[in-house]
């Protein structure tokens, strides 16, 4: 063990589930592709004297990190930890990560040389594949089923059918996933066949050391000689002309000998900004399958096979719940639960709508559908032919009272306002009022078929 690494407390998980806040916040701010390649292969080691120490897979990224997110990762850490007054980060070989050898995602690490003046070894050209992300570990639904398949049948097709197959959609919706288990099926079932997997901001890097090594045959050489070739978060190559020139050449070269290309980034080819025109047409030559936002089914599907493989019990309201308030993406959706389900371990607590509420306070807030109570309130005064402004006053008639109670649940079911808020938009009501529409709209919508329409299509009709 490296002097360094001695008298540090391992982390526990309290600094983990940190790290992943700290994570979410990072992709916000600098992205997808920048959190891929030099952030999220960084590893929590734990505590030294109010240090927190991190470790960085190569010299060259611990130097990256140090003068570009350093200063960030700590202020937003010690934002949430006043233990840490200062990171400091070391540099600590990777472990690859292997079917066999499943890591965790705060341990994952792009497979990478130490040194900079190292020679590469083919592998190190790529990344390294994530264990979780298989076709089995897929959930299909409407929104992915055309990527679905087609990445399937590139991945059984021992020739191109498609080339380049182009995957496209927003930030975690599932494209480097089904990238890996293009990956990880021709792994197994084609172990002779050459994949390499690496996003479009580590090729640049590769490209941009190979230019300053004078290393540049090799590199050429070396992508050249693959059969199949993924480059993930290809927009970040937008405006970078150097790198675009060689992508393209790599690009021509593979598909005049007949390997496959499969390209992934957040829009499509022709919505590419900053990027070569012809690189953009060629882009498209293939199959192009773009990846819609998720459906509530499809989260709830996510969520329950995610729950299982985890072998955890979760109750069917919080799914629900958890689907219908976390409609951004994919990742929020699992983060969601990890935590959950961390918080329900740590503090032996069972999980409910509530602890959920509760634990996932921030992230709520951020979903909100930022539909506002004023929104609700005069929706359901127009729809229900009443003045806006009875939702504020005392009557009580029932064709009055009535709405008014829609409103309050719809308030409760669709913004993250707590009973009292909602109460004081009201009227100035008490939250035990609010609390008593809610249930009583609940009771009625159960028995009450038309009436359950009616908050149906009221509820859908705020939604979007
Ligand atoms: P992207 O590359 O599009 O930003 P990722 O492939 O990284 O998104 O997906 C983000 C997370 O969501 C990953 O952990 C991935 O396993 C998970 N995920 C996305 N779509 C699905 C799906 N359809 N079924 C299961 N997991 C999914
Ligand atoms: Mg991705």
């Amino acid at each position: 063990m490296p002097s360094a690494l001695k008298n540090i407390s391992e982390p526990d998980s309290a600094l983990l589930l940190q790290w992943e806040k700290v994570s979410l916040d990072l992709i916000k701010e600098f992205g997808d592709a920048a959190f891929k390649s030099w952030l999220k292969p960084l590893v929590v080691l734990g505590f030294q004297q109010r240090k927190l120490i991190l470790a960085a897979p190569s010299r060259f990224m611990r130097d990256w990190v140090n003068a570009h997110y350093a200063n960030r990762i700590c202020k937003l850490w010690m934002s949430m930890n006043s233990d840490i007054e200062s990171i400091d980060i070391i540099i600590k070989a990777p472990i690859a990560a292997t079917a066999e050898n499943k890591i965790p995602a705060t341990v994952k690490t792009p497979v990478e040389s130490e040194d900079l003046g190292e020679t590469l070894e083919r592998e190190a050209m790529g990344a390294a594949l994530d264990s979780r992300f298989t076709f089995e570990n897929f959930v299909v639904g409407k929104p992915n089923e055309l990527a679905y398949a087609a990445a399937l049948r590139v991945a059984e097709s021992a020739k191109p059918l498609f080339n380049p197959l182009f995957l496209y959609g927003g930030v975690g919706l599932g494209k480097t996933h089904l990238m890996h288990a293009i990956a990880w099926h021709i792994k197994k079932c084609h172990p002779d066949r050459k994949v390499i997997y690496l996003s479009a901001e580590k090729f640049m890097y590769q490209f941009v050391r190979a230019l300053r090594f004078k290393d540049t045959v090799a590199f050429k050489e070396q992508f050249r000689s693959v059969n199949v070739l993924m480059i993930d978060d290809v927009q970040f190559i937008g405006g970078k002309e150097t790198t675009q020139e060689e992508f393209f050449h790599t690009f021509n070269a593979l598909v005049d000998n007949n390997h496959q290309i499969i390209i992934s980034a957040d829009k499509s080819p022709a919505d590419l900004e900053r990027m070569e025109d012809r690189l953009k047409s060629r882009l498209g030559w293939g199959l192009v399958a773009d990846i819609h936002p998720t459906t509530y089914e499809l989260r709830i599907g996510i969520l329950q096979a995610k729950a299982e493989s985890m072998g955890v019990e979760i109750p069917k309201e919080v799914i629900e719940f958890l689907a219908f308030k976390i409609s951004s993406n994919v990742r929020e959706l699992e983060g969601a639960l990890n935590r959950i389900i961390a918080h329900a371990t740590l503090v032996g607590r069972s999980i409910t709508v509530d602890t959920t509420q509760e634990v996932l306070r921030d992230l709520l807030k951020a979903n909100d559908r930022r539909v506002t109570i004023e929104d609700i309130q005069k929706r359901v005064a127009e729809y229900y032919n009443i003045k806006t402004s009875d939702m504020q006053s005392a009557r009580r008639l029932q064709n009055i009272a009535r709405p008014r109670q829609v409103a309050m649940y719809l308030a409760k079911i669709l913004t993250s306002r707590s009973l009292p808020d909602i109460g004081r938009k009201f009227g100035g009501r008490d939250h035990t009022t609010v609390l008593h529409s809610v249930r009583k709209v609940q009771e009625i919508y159960l028995n009450d078929k038309e009436f359950a329409d009616d908050v149906d299509i009221l509820k859908r009709s705020l939604e979007t």
